[in-house]
């Protein structure tokens, strides 16, 4: 029976046909909109699978891993979801089958089931629930976005689609459902098919739950005859299929939702009283005109390792360094031209000149060996020959062993993680991990979330953030190990952050004097990047990019 509305209203979105239509932008898409109505908005991320947290996963299997303010390692849609709504979201927004079943059996063991038989339904969809809820309390939502990862008709999120069913015959009013499906138009036969969002919308219905909305992603504008087709066999309104052709940025998809006045449909479907009459959108649409507007090219080159999958190149393993990129390129009126590099491939020392045509290097973060002599290549040659270089984590880790070697005449040195028996550890285990390592204790151990940091007045990083502390994301188990850092300030490196006790080296930087810009951090700036506030950093290193380039 239908119980008196929370106050809290929930929109659904579920994928299908295939995996990869695009449910992370159309989830956070709609949560910019309904934030642009005047609403109080939070989006939740649903995963299938059994990991715990997106932690211990390879990023070539699931993309990049994004790092919560509080730590939670997550898959990389709660990045989407922060980049557009331009907020910070907590870890109880985020959840996998895994850690549902880890939370309900370790109530079991605290008999704090009072003696029931713990049942798979339905006690894991009411675990779903309760968090879903409570996300909407500790952010006070009029209006919460839940995406459920997979694809409907699969085995893997079947419980998933049975906590839409219970919440919506709860409160009807409060749960709204949107289908993210895909028409293919198959080059043979060179026509818009419907049928597999048929069957799609079909194996919801048999869950139980009815898709309210359906976003018709395709290769172009959906036509009115499918759309009516659509809406006969999958029961919505013909208003309710929104067109979602493939667009050149995910950052136009807001607008073009907007076109079709979907916020306006779901506020009315969900009886959303506060909901305003029209979406604010100016500053969107400004950070939109902005991206298209650059007109001095850029050339960035990302070095890293995880770039391969088969026969295709995986940039959503950098998602976030690649889209704070662009936001620092925008604000400087600049376009980005950015290509990936494998690191492997200067492991001999071979090939480095290629590096002097790009306007500045990156290397982002990474764990273990592979291509690391050519990353130290790579920094080296960014060094010696003065092309401005970002080093995220790994990226300082390695810029600090590579001085250590060729400029504090340590030539032995090396990290741990790498080296353990080097006569020089320039970086170091953290002492309390070492404990963790032993016992294998890997999942969720890392220094992981949002530390202070305080800067060295007078150097790049202060007066790029024009603060003196700051709090940024961390993710490792290594650090700049603190018997090296007298001699390596003697060499000329400046520590220009660290954490508030001294102890902890956060930020190392070369004078403007010396290099135009040589600066890492062990923190990832890149999770604090948004279009509407890209990252003072980034936009240090794009700015002497471009001057870089200039200067060719
Ligand atoms: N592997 C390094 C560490 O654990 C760096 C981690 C990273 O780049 N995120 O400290």
């Amino acid at each position: 029976m239908a119980r008196a509305s929370s106050g809290h209203k929930y929109i659904f979105v579920v994928g299908g046909v295939m995996s990869g239509v695009g449910k992370g932008i159309a989830s956070s898409s709609i949560a910019t909109l309904l934030k642009a109505r005047g609403l109080k908005v939070t989006s939740i991320k649903i995963d299938p699978y059994i990991n715990v947290d997106a932690g211990t996963m390879n990023p070539t299997e699931h993309g990049e891993v994004f790092v919560l303010e509080d730590g939670l390692e997550t898959d990389q849609d709660m990045g989407n979801y922060e980049r557009f709504l331009n907020q910070n979201i907590p870890s109880i927004n985020y959840m996998t089958t895994g850690s549902v079943y880890l939370s309900v059996i370790k109530r079991e063991r605290n008999l704090e089931y009072a003696g029931k038989n713990v049942e798979v339904v339905p006690d894991i969809p009411l675990e779903v629930i309760s968090r879903i809820k409570k996300a909407a309390e500790t952010a006070d939502a009029d209006v919460t976005t839940i995406e459920i990862g997979g694809t409907v008709g699969e085995y893997q999120n079947i419980l998933f689609l049975e906590a839409i069913r219970m919440m919506k015959s709860e409160n009807p009013d409060d749960v709204a459902t949107v289908l993210v499906s895909y028409l293919p138009i198959p080059g043979s036969i060179g026509e818009m098919k419907t049928k597999p969002t048929q069957y799609a919308a079909r194996t919801l219905n048999s869950a139980g739950v009815f898709a309210d909305i359906i976003i018709a992603r395709a290769p172009i504008t959906i036509d009115e005859k499918r759309r009516q087709k659509i809406a006969l066999f999958c029961n919505v309104k013909p208003e309710h299929v929104i067109s979602a052709p493939d667009v050149k940025s995910v950052y136009d998809v807001p607008l073009n939702f907007e076109k079709e006045n979907l916020s306006g449909q779901l506020c009315e479907i969900l009886k959303m009283n506060k909901c305003s009459a029209t979406s604010d959108l100016k500053e969107w649409e400004a950070f939109v005109a902005k991206s298209k507007n650059g007109n001095k090219e850029v050339k960035i080159a990302v070095v890293g390792k995880y770039f391969d999958s088969g026969d295709f190149v995986l940039s959503d393993v950098y998602i976030s360094v690649l889209e704070a990129i662009k936001y620092s390129c925008y604000a400087v009126g600049a376009k980005p031209r950015i290509d990936y590099i494998s690191s492997r491939q200067f492991e001999k020392g071979e090939g480095l000149s290629k590096l002097s045509s790009y306007d500045g290097v990156l290397v982002p973060g990474g764990f273990g060996e592979t291509g690391i002599e050519g990353k130290l290549k790579v920094i080296q040659y960014a060094r010696e020959n003065n092309i401005p270089y970002f080093g995220l984590c790994y990226g300082m880790q390695l810029m600090t062993v590579e001085y250590a070697r060729n400029v504090a005449g340590l030539s032995g040195a090396h990290t741990t993680e790498i080296n353990p028996k080097t006569p020089d550890p320039v970086i170091a285990i953290l002492p309390d991990q070492v404990e963790k390592l032993a016992k294998k204790n890997y999942g969720g151990t890392m220094r992981l979330g949002a530390y202070p940091c305080e800067l060295l007045p007078g150097t790049i990083a202060q007066e790029s953030y024009k603060e003196k502390t700051i709090s940024e994301r961390h993710r490792h188990r290594y650090e700049v190990n603190p018997e090296y850092v007298a001699r390596l300030e003697k060499a000329g490196l400046v520590f220009s952050g660290k954490s508030p006790d001294g102890v902890l080296m956060e930020i190392a930087e070369l004078p403007k004097s010396v290099h135009p810009f040589f600066l890492g951090t062990q923190f990832h700036p890149e999770f604090r990047a948004r279009p509407l506030t890209p990252h003072p950093l980034f936009t240090a290193f794009i700015k002497a990019a471009v001057e870089s380039g200039e200067k060719k």
